[in-house]
C-alpha cells in the first residue's frame, strides 16, 4: 500500500483525472462504472476503493446523527459541511480498473 494518495488514472489511456474531472464523471456513476473524459472508455471502481469509500462515507456521516439530535437544523448544516467534505476528499479515495471488481474478489478462482 502507498503512502500517499494520487489522483485516479484512467487504466485505458494513462491519463490522470484532475479533481474536477473527477467529481464531474462520479456524478454521472452508474453501477461503478463511469466514462474517462479524456477517452471516453469505461472505467469501473475498483473493489478496493468502493470498500475504502464506503468506510469513509460511514465514518463521515455517522456523526451526523448526533447532530440532527440536537437541532435538525444544525444537522443539516452538517449535512451540507459533510457532502461537501466528501466531495474533497472522494477523487483521492477512488481507483479505476478497465473491469468490473466484484467486492467478493477470490484469489483462488
Ligand atoms: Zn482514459
Amino acid at each position: 500500500m502507498k503512502g500517499r494518495y494520487y489522483m485516479p488514472t484512467c487504466q485505458s489511456c494513462k491519463r490522470k483525472w484532475t479533481w474536477k474531472e473527477t467529481i464531474k464523471t462520479s456524478l454521472a456513476l452508474k453501477d461503478s462504472s463511469m466514462n474517462c473524459p479524456h477517452c471516453s472508455k469505461l472505467q469501473y471502481l475498483t473493489a478496493k476503493s468502493k470498500k475504502r469509500s464506503t468506510m469513509s462515507m460511514f465514518f463521515i456521516i455517522a456523526p451526523l446523527a448526533i447532530f440532527f439530535n440536537d437541532s435538525p437544523f444544525i444537522g443539516l448544516v452538517a449535512l451540507i459541511v459533510t457532502c461537501l467534505l466528501f466531495m474533497g476528499i472522494w477523487p483521492f479515495l477512488i481507483e479505476l480498473s478497465n473491469k468490473k471488481e466484484s467486492l467478493r474478489s477470490n484469489s483462488k478462482s
